[in-house]
């Protein structure tokens, strides 16, 4: 019997990065691989883009107001596939990029999100020398549709997230939080 995924482009199982993780370990003395970059970040959040359904302060710029400070490499992802087999969620990749992600990612919101399409963004934070290193790899290995300068990579990326990951994310406490909305009465 096929999968849901299998039908779909891409196994949501044991995800493989194969080309990618060769190139790192071959070039770094201690890298990280991909699954853990796109799979396992430290920040993963569905940002709210759609200011008609914001619910009091809490819009995008609150989900990466607790990134303030902080640099390294990013991702953009919308949905591709629910596997209702393996109840996964596999998203593609539309954008990798390096800096300081509540700035960066805030600009490509405001100036070319279709607002209707939900927006997922991960974050791992690093060095400015090695969040070069892998966007460069990135745009080598992947074929991003937002990224419009030097992206030679033909493949899609693919990442596959747990139902947690993708309806909760990884920092909903912080956001709710720092938030002045407090609970349904605000509403
Ligand atoms: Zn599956």
């Amino acid at each position: 019997m096929m999968m849901r995924c299998e039908e779909n482009d891409f196994r949501c199982q044991h995800p493989s990065y194969e080309d990618f993780d060769k190139i790192t370990a071959g070039e770094l003395s201690n890298p990280i691989d991909a699954n853990s970059l796109v799979n396992m970040s430290k920040y993963c959040m569905k940002l709210p883009v759609d200011n008609d359904f914001v619910i009091g302060d809490m819009g995008y710029k609150l989900f990466l107001k607790v990134l303030n400070g902080q640099s390294g490499l990013y991702h953009l992802w919308i949905d591709h596939e629910h596997c209702g087999d393996h109840d996964t969620h596999t998203m593609l990749g539309v954008y990798v990029g390096k800096g300081p992600p509540d700035i960066r990612i805030a600009s490509h919101i405001k100036e070319r999100w279709p607002h209707v399409v939900d927006l997922y963004a991960t974050f791992n934070p690093m060095k400015n020398r090695l969040s070069k290193y892998y966007e460069q790899l990135f745009l080598d290995s992947y074929n991003f549709i937002l990224n419009r300068v030097e992206n030679t990579g033909t493949d899609k990326l693919y990442a596959v997230w747990d139902h947690e990951r993708h309806f909760m994310g990884t920092h909903l406490n912080e956001v709710s939080n720092i938030s002045k909305t407090q609970g349904f009465d605000d509403w």
